[in-house]
């Protein structure tokens, strides 16, 4: 009840789910659309902010459904203004501490948040420091939001995107993961456009497949990461459940079904996919279907990894441009604070 009494508030406005709530409480059904937009519009952090309900009704509900906010534990931020934030949740039921991160990150004009949707990572890709971290489940669909508006409140200003880019595998925690969307994207809060909210999946095939039968609005980005099948199953567990073929055929389903380009990420690491093989094989994935590739220079330096140089980079990103596929360098902002793609894995530098 904790967690989930801002969702039930939010389905109010759609499945007047939360008037019913209300109702019967004896308050009239008008409290839910207050209760809305207090908490998905104003981002309260407790009943006590909602101050047109009266006193005796905000205590009934901090005692019924308290709506307890994630504590920021640790943050750190970079001249940019790039922020990592490690959150604590509540406790898991045996009373280990639940820890999760989140970054702001600033680019330009953009200010995006990358949001964390599991505690720890069930997936086990090599390159990856959250897969170091031991697994302690999904997050409520209040707690991803409880980042993104605790966010919000600490940095006094609002985001112009969200990424379910942090720690986790957002399809794995589907339905958690589409709520939160769903009220990030809700008109009465925080209201923002479909194309700005971004939900990246390892290859969670069932999940993506769901995804296009429900018609969901949102950004799909895929980590491919690598492109040829027995490289990629070397690095990326997921891979042997859910091989590259498969993915493929479902990516092309989305764009054909979904009239949408879908991402690529591709973590550039040249002992692993930067060869001519890997630097073809991609090309003729992304030639099957509209995409564009986002270039991520590997940001750990676990044993036997190593990042680009600038000119490798460059070298690759050159030559996909040249087989006409749209590639982006997408750099490391957040590197230092151990903020940048694949690095959350709760170090507090
Ligand atoms: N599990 C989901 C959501 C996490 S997104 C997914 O894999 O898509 C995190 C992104 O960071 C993914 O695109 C992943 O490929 C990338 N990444 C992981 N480890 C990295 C590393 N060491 N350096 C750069 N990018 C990394």
């Amino acid at each position: 009840m904790v967690f989930e009494s801002r969702m039930a508030v939010g389905l109010a406005a759609l499945e007047s789910e939360w008037k019913e709530f209300f109702t019967s409480l004896g308050e009239k059904p008008f409290r839910a659309t207050q209760a809305f937009h207090r908490l998905h519009r104003k981002f309260a952090a407790s009943w006590g902010e909602c101050l047109e309900f009266p006193l005796p009704l905000r205590q009934k509900l901090s005692e019924i459904c308290p709506l307890d906010d994630l504590n920021i534990l640790h943050s750190n931020t970079t001249e940019e203004g790039t922020e990592k934030v490690v959150f604590e949740a509540r406790p898991d039921p045996r009373g280990r501490p639940r820890r999760l991160e989140s970054v702001w990150i600033v680019s330009g004009e953009r200010r995006t948040i990358c949001i964390s949707s599991q505690v720890g990572c069930s997936l086990n890709c090599r390159f990856c420091a959250t897969a170091t971290l031991p697994f302690q489940g999904n997050l409520s669909a209040a707690e991803i939001l409880a980042q993104v508006y605790s966010l919000i409140r600490h940095r006094k200003e609002l985001p112009t995107n969200i990424v379910f880019m942090g720690m986790g595998e957002p399809f794995y925690n589907y339905d958690a993961v589409l709520r939160a969307a769903d009220f990030l994207h809700h008109p009465q809060g925080l209201g923002l456009g479909a194309r700005h909210i971004t939900i990246s999946t390892a290859g969670v095939i069932p999940g993506i497949e769901r995804f296009i039968t429900e018609k969901r609005p949102y950004n799909l980005a895929i980590s491919l990461n690598v492109p040829l099948e027995e490289n990629r199953s070397a690095l990326m567990d997921i891979n042997e459940r859910y091989g590259l073929k498969d993915l493929l055929q479902i990516a092309v389903r989305y764009t054909k079904e979904l009239k949408r380009k879908i991402t690529f990420e591709y973590i550039m690491m040249p002992d692993y996919n930067m060869d001519s093989r890997s630097l073809q094989a991609l090309i003729r994935i992304a030639r099957q279907l509209p995409c564009r590739i986002n270039l991520i220079p590997l940001n750990t330096d676990f044993e036997g990894f190593r990042p680009p140089t600038d000119e490798e980079a460059l070298k690759f990103q050159v030559a996909l441009r040249q087989a006409g596929i749209l590639a982006f360098n997408r750099g490391n902002p957040g590197k230092k604070i151990n903020g940048a793609c694949g690095m959350l894995a709760l170090k507090m530098v």
